[in-house]
């Protein structure tokens, strides 16, 4: 048996965990991350928790085939460096070597959305049913942000200068919301949970008789990701507005997405993903009415994320499978 160690370096917590050849996450450990440290001193905590990660699976640093990890910001994937990364105060640091030299065994190295994205690739909603490989998966997560991996060929694809794949920050409303990145009216402002709340309040502030002030006890600021569907789901009117508005904006975006790759699979992640069918239904009616695939015999299926918080780990641990 093949065991592979993956480390998802967050600005808060590391986490590690062992992934056997089967892509079964068997057992974790994690630290807090005390972003601010010096490169050195994180490198060193991850490893430690791999370390501790290998011990909770009862194995050896010597039966570990390879480690991979995924980290916030922008990633050389050759080089093994982190570019960027805000959150952590990196720039330019060389991790893959850093711990590899505390691990003593090869460390592959990428971003995080894209190691989520690989991670339900490999062993979550990219598994069909009928046991055959896809090779092509976008994957959506829609959390504080909206992040996104895009798989091609069964590799992660992140463009000609480690910055591409980045399909949140693609505009939507001309002229829209203010976004971090710069511009305005990108998806992330509208998609992401915290865009969704921002819709939600606005409607509630025109409709001072909708339920949703009932769900959140009369104060706007206890709104949440899911007030506006719970809502929907009683019947009440603006609720559905907000509903509408938002599955609107995702489905013109994913239909952009499959009009631009057609994958064989869009992976929706992330709290808001907790939806399911409420949030797949609309999403597939704007697929169906002006995907360019609706005239193809393979069509792109839309899924829900099936790892929760552990693709990130499963990801980064299968990291280095990937086939050239
Ligand atoms: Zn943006």
């Amino acid at each position: 048996m093949k065991y592979y160690i993956g480390i998802d370096l967050g600005g808060t917590n590391i986490v590690a965990g062992i992934v056997n050849e089967q892509f079964e996450l068997i057992a974790k450990a994690s630290e807090k991350t005390n972003a601010g440290r010096p490169a050195q001193e994180i490198a060193k905590t991850m490893a430690d928790t791999a370390k501790a990660a290998v011990h909770a699976a009862g194995l050896e640093l010597s039966q570990i085939t390879s480690a991979g990890i995924g980290t916030p910001g922008i990633v050389d994937n050759e080089k093994r460096e982190v570019i960027f990364a805000s959150n952590l105060y990196f720039h330019n640091v060389p991790l893959g070597q850093m711990v590899e030299d505390e691990l003593h065994i090869p460390v592959f190295v990428a971003n995080d959305a894209d190691t989520a994205a690989y991670g339900e690739f490999m062993a979550g909603a990219g598994k069909m049913e009928d046991g055959h490989h896809i090779s092509n998966m976008l994957a959506i997560t829609l959390g504080t942000g909206v992040g996104s991996g895009i798989i091609i060929n069964s590799k992660i694809y992140n463009g000609y200068g480690f910055a591409g794949g980045e399909f949140g920050h693609t505009v939507i409303h001309l002229g829209g919301r203010q976004c971090a990145c710069g511009r305005k009216g990108c998806l992330e402002t509208y998609c992401s949970a915290t865009g969704l709340i921002t819709t939600t309040k606005e409607h509630m502030r025109r409709n001072p008789d909708s339920l949703m002030w009932k769900l959140c006890g009369g104060d706007i600021d206890k709104v949440d990701g899911r007030t506006s569907f719970d809502a929907a789901a009683q019947g009440d009117a603006a609720g559905k507005a907000v509903v509408e508005e938002y599955t609107s904006a995702l489905g013109e975006s994913i239909v952009n997405a499959i009009n631009t790759l057609q994958p064989e699979i869009v992976c929706i992640g992330g709290g808001v993903s907790k939806q399911g069918e409420n949030l797949l239904r609309p999403i597939r009616t704007y697929m169906d009415s002006y995907c360019f695939d609706r005239f193809a015999k393979n069509r792109t299926e839309i899924r829900i994320a099936q790892l929760g918080n552990d693709a990130g780990v499963i990801g980064a641990a299968l990291i280095g499978l990937q086939q050239d």
